[in-house]
């Protein structure tokens, strides 16, 4: 791979591996293990594995190497671990970097089952965790400690897709020398520039648009090879995380087609989020790149366009939440993102029905909050549906 090949060309060539068969698509090398040629090239690889030397498909794979170094490729980090699941990368990217006595300090609104690791799990393992708002920088100011080790965060936040300043965080991290982990599903990798902006480690489920058709599991962890090879590998090929190699090939094929897709499902919800914008059935339209957002200044500043998700707060709470996901044609109710079929999620019953009350209030996650992930379908359809399905409610 050409490290001068736009992302497009990356996308569609990047870290491609071909056998002696010269295979046009890429193989599915469906193996656990790798033969060796004698006993004594068995204990060289144990020593040192070579560049096309494989021992164990926890360790590593020629399929899954093809997805990580095409996922390095395309967001010009040194290196990545793929793994099963996104859960399986934000878990060892956190569990390796942090032990007993250390300090992270994380923001609050945080996918459910991440907000699990770090309030539930990390603490049990004697590590400090401090949750801050993440769009108020002078919480993150206050957080930080010279003894901080790491900061986690998501780079648009789910539901309310509020943004967080990542290089100023950044900047007040590594002045203290904090390794700054950003989980960036919603910003994707089209749109991301977390690296640009400091970040050290960038986590991604997979799951989401790079597999964008509904199959399979993933998740990648990208940063320096340093990190990459020395902290996080060996505790993701000991703890068995790996990625399946036909997962891996699912991904790579879904890399083909992401840019294309990500960019219109993006104009798809800007035009929704536009169009519904001011509708007297809905108490808030949320997208970034909508004049209104909060942060929409930085949501042009840090985002080419504005994702594939919008977030609506209906007028008439649950009730008239439940009657618009009920009366949708094309949408379906599931809770998936990212996907090529629209899909629409009710947060406070489901993906944030663990929270109380008082924790949803905090994070913005109102009854009447809908999340909208916007697919491939034709846009006009998408809106008629909603407008339809609003007027029911
Ligand atoms: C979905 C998601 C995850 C978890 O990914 P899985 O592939 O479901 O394990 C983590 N973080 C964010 C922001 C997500 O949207």
């Amino acid at each position: 791979m050409s490290d001068t090949w736009n992302t497009r060309t990356k996308l569609v060539h990047g870290g491609t591996r071909r056998s002696q068969y010269g295979e046009m698509a890429e193989a599915i090398f469906m193996t656990q293990g790798f033969a060796y040629e004698s006993a004594e090239a068995a204990e060289a690889r144990f020593i040192q594995a070579g560049e096309d030397e494989f021992i164990y498909a926890r360790y590593g794979n020629p399929t899954v190497r093809m997805f990580e170094d095409r996922m390095a490729g395309i967001e010009g980090a040194e290196a990545a671990f793929a793994t099963a699941s996104g859960m399986a990368a934000v878990n060892g990217a956190l569990m390796s970097l942090l032990r007993a006595g250390d300090h992270l300090v994380s923001a609050r609104a945080l996918f459910g089952s991440c907000l699990y690791i770090v309030e539930d799990i990390l603490p049990r393992f004697g590590v400090e965790v401090t949750l801050v708002d993440g769009t108020d920088i002078e919480a993150w100011r206050a957080a930080i400690r010279p003894d901080t080790k790491a900061v986690f965060l998501e780079s648009l936040s789910n539901p309310t897709l509020e943004l967080i300043d990542i290089k100023a965080v950044c900047d007040l991290a590594h002045a203290v020398g904090a390794q700054v982990v950003v989980d960036n599903v919603f910003a994707t990798p089209i749109f991301s520039r977390a690296f640009d902006l400091g970040a050290d480690v960038v986590v991604y489920s997979t799951t989401k648009h790079v597999d964008g058709q509904g199959r399979c599991l993933g998740g990648v962890v990208l940063g320096r090879a340093e990190y990459i090879r020395k902290v996080l590998e060996p505790y993701l090929k000991h703890t068995g995380g790996a990625m399946s190699p036909f997962n891996a090939w699912v991904m790579l094929k879904g890399l083909e087609t992401l840019d294309l897709r990500v960019r219109a499902m993006s104009e798809s919800a800007h035009k929704i989020a536009h169009a519904l914008a001011g509708h007297n059935k809905l108490a808030r339209v949320i997208y970034p790149h909508l004049s209104g957002h909060p942060q929409h200044a930085l949501a042009l500043r840090d985002m080419e366009q504005g994702g594939t998700v919008l977030s609506l707060d209906i007028h008439g709470g649950q009730e008239a939440a439940f009657r618009v996901l009920n009366a949708l044609q094309i949408f379906t109710i599931s809770n998936n993102l990212g996907d090529a079929k629209s899909i629409i999620t009710h947060p406070a019953t489901t993906t944030h029905q663990r929270l109380d009350v008082a924790q949803r209030d905090a994070l913005g996650i109102t009854p009447g909050l809908i999340r909208v992930s916007v697919g491939l379908e034709d846009v006009g359809d998408l809106l008629a549906d909603l407008e339809t399905a609003l007027a029911a409610a």
